[in-house]
């Protein structure tokens, strides 16, 4: 979630929502949930998280968690979020809150659209070695 835009209004509803969620990421119980979540990534996938975008690595300090889904907010299920590295994180949020289709489209649906273009680009550059 970003700051608003200047001149946008929100919602009541809205702000309300962003609250929350502000509160839950400041909380050392969410800290605990990444670290939970990090430990449930390696137990399924024998290797540390990576960026599910680019590969890069993940880190419990350094990396993103990006919630595909705000339905269970301060009980997510594994699959709720997806670890990303801050370029392709805000990378995702700028395509994403580029047009209001996405948001017409839902967010789980959105992201796992985004994400998917962005690794196949991402792959794809790697493959013609050109950066
Ligand atoms: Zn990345
Ligand atoms: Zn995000």
């Amino acid at each position: 979630m970003r700051d608003p835009r200047p001149g946008l209004a929100w919602s009541r509803g809205r702000v309300a929502r962003r609250r929350a969620y502000a509160d839950w990421m400041a909380s050392a119980a969410w800290h605990r949930r990444r670290e939970a979540w990090r430990n449930q990534w390696v137990d399924a996938h024998g290797t540390e998280p990576f960026c599910v975008i680019c590969g890069g690595a993940w880190t419990l300090r350094g990396g993103d968690l990006h919630h595909r889904t705000y339905a269970r907010l301060g009980h997510e299920w594994f699959t709720d979020v997806i670890s990303l590295c801050r370029p392709c994180h805000d990378r995702l949020h700028q395509i994403m809150e580029s047009t209001p289709a996405w948001r017409k489209m839902g967010r789980r649906h959105a992201t796992d659209l985004i994400v998917t273009t962005l690794a196949v680009r991402h792959a794809t550059r790697e493959g013609v070695g050109d950066g």
